[in-house]
């Protein structure tokens, strides 16, 4: 999966991309990152990207023109065909993503291409005519596009075959299966501070404990 952020401030990603599973998956070859600027798609000498609203309001709008700019740009580079190109613009007031969204971006694409807000947002001409999709990670406001798209690049790359090893398989996880969550999970020790592990769990006897992590998925979920 190719991964293009598009935003103002690209070097907030570095850290988390650049540890654990995603590093990995990166050296591995199973993703790639890239990062592109609307500020480098102006053409002003002062390189605006936002502007004030029409109508007036508080804060700053990011402007149209440089947003296109820069993700049809992006579009014109690398392999992957448009239909399996998606071009995803983070908003509060998106659609919420789910773990149904990171199951259909791995299945029916090789390229997301993320465009991280800033300021008071985005001119609405980017979610109507540039955009495929406008998503939200949750009702709550963060600064910028830039952590969802972080968030949403994590949940999808878990999902692509071999970047999970088995011992670590997505298939037994929460929302795997649409609302269900998964049991409580322990390690060693036994006992901590008088808190002892399940004695189900230590019994080996598979059945046993394959029942156990059932009945507590399902008290998880709610259903007993
Ligand atoms: N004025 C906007 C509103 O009330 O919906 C909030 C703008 S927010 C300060 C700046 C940018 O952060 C947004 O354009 C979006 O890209 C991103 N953002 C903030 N909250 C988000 C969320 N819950 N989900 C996805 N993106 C979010």
């Amino acid at each position: 999966m190719v991964f293009d952020f598009v935003s103002l401030f690209p070097e907030c990603f570095a850290s988390y991309l650049g540890v654990s599973m995603l590093n990995r998956a990166k050296e591995d070859g199973l993703v790639s990152f890239s990062f592109a600027n609307p500020r480098d798609y102006t053409t002003d000498r002062h390189r605006t990207v936002d502007d004030t609203p029409y109508g007036g309001g508080a804060g700053m709008v990011m402007k149209a023109e440089p947003i296109f700019a820069c993700v049809e740009d992006v579009l014109t580079k690398g392999d992957v065909p448009r239909e399996r190109t998606r071009v995803i613009l983070f908003s509060a007031k998106g659609k919420r993503f789910t773990q149904k969204d990171a199951r259909r971006f791995v299945s029916d694409y090789d390229r997301l291409i993320f465009v991280c807000g800033r300021y008071e947002g985005v001119d609405e001409r980017v979610a109507e005519h540039l955009a495929d999709e406008e998503l939200s990670i949750g009702e709550y406001v963060l600064t910028g596009g830039e952590l969802p798209a972080m968030i949403v690049a994590d949940a999808v790359t878990r999902l692509i075959p071999g970047v999970l090893g088995n011992a670590e398989s997505a298939e037994t996880e929460s929302h795997t299966e649409e609302g269900v969550l998964e049991h409580p999970q322990y390690t060693k020790p036994e006992e901590f501070r008088g808190w002892k592990v399940p004695e189900t769990l230590l019994s080996g006897h598979h059945g046993e404990i394959a029942k156990w992590r059932d009945g507590m998925s399902r008290k998880t979920n709610g259903e007993n």
